[in-house]
């Protein structure tokens, strides 16, 4: 059965990097759908292109893109024989032309727009190069450009998918490619509308493009190749001592997203779920390692204490001024304010005549949130908080990640316990 492999930004950051993944490739057991993200940092790259043409710094604007294309040619010279350099040239050549119109076309275009058509071309540059890397290797491949693919709406930088017409379109498109014996290679991130404008399916979601197409193939797998062994119990970054999660199902990835973990793209496992298909996370600096299977598992997995740690909380309390009641009412209506100034509640509590609320400290977002509940109550801010989560927890483990801290407010259900610590 057809396996999708999806190579972020970090696998092919550099021509050896590249190299390093044709074992990877060659070694498959099944069909292969590659999807790729830009290489390195384009996409930030890019995103400066965007913000520097939109304010008319035309000069700012090109330097970045002229560096942009001078990485690009440099890597495919240093990747690819000279033969199959001359067959790769016209399109980057074509990739370039079509970002030099996307930085010509913004008078009356949204911000979102530009963004799409200048961001987009960093996975079809990405993908041009190791296409022509792994033919010029030998391997059967054809690259298939996303936008014929996945079809969006027209909301820029976060585009939906139409899954019907996505669905149709890749069992038109890629599994008679498939079925002639080709590795089929396309851009994760992006789509188009029905107007063959390129959407973005938001920052990280060459992970979510791998699900959809494994999704509607459907396909056996999607792997997921990154620079570390599996997911983790906590964040190396901030914890010592972190173990890998060797098995986990697609419920708890999903609860360790809410809690604010950056495992995976969180729309990544919605189209698996339903589908029914396995994701497995690997390391492509070791792919002899087993890394981590995410599934709908059948047995009861015991886990470690799955630990989510989100520092930069701000905690408000929120009091009625004139002595009325929190009661439903009220709740719904803050969950309201809350939700127009985009502010995602972290954690809730309410009591009688007051309510203390965590969210993320978005300083534009936070001012005027505050602004208008201060119409109806009194409002209290602590900055500088941290939001710990334990799912499977123990009383040893919570004493030390506690240890010197103060405990501002606490939640426990059986499986999960919520902190906030100053
Ligand atoms: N290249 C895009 C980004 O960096 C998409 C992705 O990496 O998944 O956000
Ligand atoms: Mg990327």
């Amino acid at each position: 059965m057809t396996q999708v492999y999806k190579f972020g930004g970090a696998s092919i950051a550099s021509p050896g990097r590249m190299r390093a993944l044709l074992p990877i490739i060659r070694s498959a057991q099944d069909p292969l759908v590659i999807v790729v993200s830009a290489y390195g940092k384009t996409t930030n790259a890019l995103e400066e292109i965007v913000w520097t043409v939109i304010k008319n710094d035309r000069q700012a604007a090109m330097a970045y893109a002229q560096k942009i294309e001078q990485a690009h040619w440099d890597y495919a010279r240093e990747v690819l024989s000279p033969e199959a350099f001359a067959l790769c040239e016209p399109a980057l050549n074509g990739f370039f032309t079509e970002l030099h119109w996307a930085m010509d076309d913004i008078e009356g275009r949204s911000l979102d727009f530009v963004y799409d058509q200048v961001v987009g071309i960093g996975e079809l540059l990405s993908t041009t190069i190791f296409a022509a890397f792994l033919n010029d290797s030998g391997l059967p491949v054809v690259w298939q450009d996303a936008r014929d693919i996945i079809r969006t709406d027209d909301c820029y930088r976060d585009a939906r998918v139409d899954e019907l017409i996505t669905g149709q379109q890749i069992k038109e498109k890629i599994a008679p490619l498939i079925k002639a014996g080709k590795i089929v290679v396309t851009q994760g991130f992006i789509g188009s509308t029905d107007y063959n404008a390129t959407t973005t399916l938001g920052r990280e979601g060459s992970d979510y493009s791998g699900a959809l197409l494994a999704a509607m193939l459907p396909a056996g797998s999607l792997s997921i190749w990154k620079d570390v062994e599996g997911l983790m119990n906590a964040d190396p970054r901030q914890f010592k001592n972190v173990q890998k999660i060797p098995e986990i199902t697609f419920h708890e990835v999903i609860e360790m997203a809410f809690y604010g973990a950056q495992v995976i793209h969180p729309k990544t496992i919605k189209p698996l779920h339903n589908a029914g298909i396995p994701l497995k996370v690997k390391c492509f600096l070791k792919p002899e390692v087993p890394g981590t299977l995410i599934h709908q598992a059948e047995a009861e997995i015991p886990y470690p204490p799955l630990i989510v740690l989100k520092e930069e909380q701000t905690l408000l309390q929120i009091t009625s001024r004139d002595f009325s009641f929190i009661n439903e009412g009220n709740l719904s209506r803050l969950y309201q304010v809350f939700n127009s100034h985009q502010l995602k509640i972290n954690m809730i509590q309410n009591a009688a005549i007051s309510v203390v609320v965590v969210v993320n400290n978005i300083p534009n977002r936070i001012s005027p949130l505050i602004e208008t509940l201060e119409k109806d109550y009194k409002v209290l801010r602590n900055d500088h908080q941290q939001l710990l989560t334990v799912r499977h927890y123990n009383d040893g483990l919570l004493n030390q990640l506690t240890k010197d801290k103060k405990i501002i407010l606490t939640q426990k259900t059986r499986q999960t316990i919520q902190m906030v610590l100053e």
